[in-house]
């Protein structure tokens, strides 16, 4: 088994709000989370802990939940998480604020028998087959809303976990209802990645390569390596509509199962 993750912050002068953490359980197999923090225009979001501490509760949860109750789906993994996570600042934070702390969700479970995966909002999973082939998990929401709308706060904050909308992890559980999950024969997986989508633009928005590509790059790289080719895509003066792309944290894990 190989495991590589790498993050990078946005921008140096503020935090980074992407949480990663890979786990190889006492029991065999492994986990894999990755949390992408969501930082709502506006200022206010109702809590005095800001996204990075949410983040990090939420991750934590979600890392320890999925290595020690292999009985627990994903979606009831997530659902407790973000219930217990709720619960550390339901008192001193106004959680019913529609900016409370929130994150997109990737989490990656296997074992002898399965490779468990959830995705919930646009960060992105792929799985490759040992025959190279590469599937990418979505979830598409997100891509779905038209971007004039997107750049409309008041309008962005009413699709924010509302029906027709899109949703992310934020302090209601029964959003684990809403995320992309699924389950494919171990033997039908030979590596995954997950990147936020600071990561994932190389592809989604660059175009350098397929997911494919993608994956080749994660292989012969690194995580690093990929985020460094996303970054120097970004400020290359001949990509114009690259530039105007603020840099976004980026993280990616890759792991060979
Ligand atoms: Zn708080």
């Amino acid at each position: 088994m190989r495991i590589d993750l790498a993050s990078a912050p946005g921008h140096q002068e503020r935090p980074n709000e992407d949480w990663v953490s890979a786990a190889i359980p006492a029991s065999g197999g492994g986990v894999l989370v990755v949390l992408d923090g969501v930082t709502p225009p506006g200022g206010d979001d109702g809590c005095v802990h800001g996204v990075p501490w949410f983040a990090a509760r939420l991750g934590g949860r979600l890392t320890e939940l999925s290595g020690s109750r292999r009985d627990m789906p994903l979606d009831q993994v997530l659902a407790e998480s973000v219930r217990a996570t709720a619960e550390a600042h339901r008192d001193t934070c106004d959680l019913s604020h529609v900016r409370t702390p929130q994150a997109t969700v990737v989490v990656v479970r296997w074992d002898a028998q399965y490779v468990e995966h959830l995705v919930l909002s646009d960060s992105v999973l792929l799985l490759e087959a040992p025959g190279g082939e590469v599937t990418a998990v979505l979830d598409d929401r997100l891509d779905r809303i038209p971007r004039e709308v997107l750049g409309s706060v008041a309008a962005t904050d009413a699709l924010r976990n509302a029906e027709g909308g899109f949703f992310t992890a934020a302090a209601d559980p029964a959003v684990a209802a809403r995320a992309v999950t699924g389950r494919t024969p171990r033997g039908r997986v030979r590596a995954v990645a997950a990147l936020t989508d600071g990561a994932s633009r190389w592809t989604d928005t660059f175009g350098e390569g397929d997911w494919t590509q993608c994956l080749a790059v994660l292989r012969k790289e690194g995580a690093q390596g990929l985020i460094d080719r996303v970054r120097a895509v970004e400020s290359d003066p001949a990509r114009p509509a690259a530039r105007y792309k603020r840099h976004d944290d980026a993280s990616a894990v890759y792991a060979e199962l």
